[in-house]
């Protein structure tokens, strides 16, 4: 890995960076991946690369669906595995969700290397290796209509971190709850999902990790109670107008950074 300065001004981006080239190399992530990371790195500069408000409410509701629900999944691509293995685990932990392998571009290779990056965080079952995924989502052409019957089929809430917009769309009309991380609100995957959390998953993971081993203590009907406040549209609104009003103020300044000093 080159190796960058902890007080270079764009660090943490660049670090996040080395980590897909570093996923890339080691075969868990696909050149299409690389290309979605560009995308959400774009959406990440917008939002001033931090967890903002609305990201927070949609991670409680989020994190409210998977404790209520009957059979959690988390859905895992190369990306999320170079990026936040770790993060997945613990929150699958603290859930009780099951963790499945759900790929567009399948080859048993990158399947492997992904549960095995999985494991090495911890995670005993993985679902959607090999024969397992053996089940399809109708209506979908890519590989990714392949699932496991004994996870995404069967779920009724699935956290999607970096999800396809058909793929979103799907998974609503199979009746379940889709729980989507994605840095860009205008998204499919964002603007469809049931519950959609605009932040990068690096950052929102660990935070879901820790509030659900919080709230697992909490009673059904408080954590109903925060579902049925909960408004999809109203957070998208405010994605897209903390957006609107960033920008609207860096605009009137025009300039904003300092040169830093030779
Ligand atoms: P859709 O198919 O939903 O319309 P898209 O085709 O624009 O979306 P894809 O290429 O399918 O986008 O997937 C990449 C998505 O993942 C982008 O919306 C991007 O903002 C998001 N993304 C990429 N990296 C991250 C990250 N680290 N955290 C959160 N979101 C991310
Ligand atoms: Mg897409």
């Amino acid at each position: 890995m080159i190796s960058i300065p902890p007080s270079h001004p764009r660090y943490k981006s660049l670090m996040l960076r080395e980590r897909i080239v570093e996923g890339y190399k080691r075969r868990l992530v696909v050149l299409e991946g690389l290309i979605a990371h560009g995308r959400g790195e774009a959406f990440d500069y917008l939002l001033g690369e931090e967890t903002r408000g609305f990201a927070l409410k949609a991670a409680r509701a989020g994190v409210a669906a998977m404790l209520l629900a009957r059979h959690p999944v988390i859905s895992v691509n190369g990306n999320t595995a170079a990026l936040a293995a770790e993060h997945v685990v613990r929150l699958a932990e603290a859930t009780g969700a099951y963790i499945e392998v759900n790929l567009f571009y399948r080859s048993r290779e990158r399947e492997e290397a992904i549960a095995e990056e999985l494991r090495r965080w911890g995670a005993r079952i993985i679902l959607g290796v090999g024969d397992d995924a053996s089940a399809t989502i109708p209506e979908l052409q890519s590989e990714r209509r392949r699932v496991s019957p004994r996870g995404i089929l069967v779920a009724d809430v699935v956290l999607v971190p970096l999800e396809d917009g058909d793929r979103t769309e799907a998974l609503r009309r199979m009746g379940k709850t889709v729980v989507a991380v994605d840095l860009n609100p205008l998204s499919r995957t964002a603007q469809t999902a049931s519950i959609t959390i605009v932040d990068n998953i690096v950052r929102i993971l660990p935070v879901m990790a820790k509030m659900a081993g919080e709230m697992k203590e909490w009673s059904r009907d408080r954590l109903s109670g925060i579902l049925e406040a909960y408004d999809n549209s109203r957070i998208l609104g405010e994605a897209i107008g903390f957006l609107e009003e960033r920008l609207r103020g860096l605009a009137a300044r025009g300039v904003f950074l300092e040169l830093p000093k030779a």
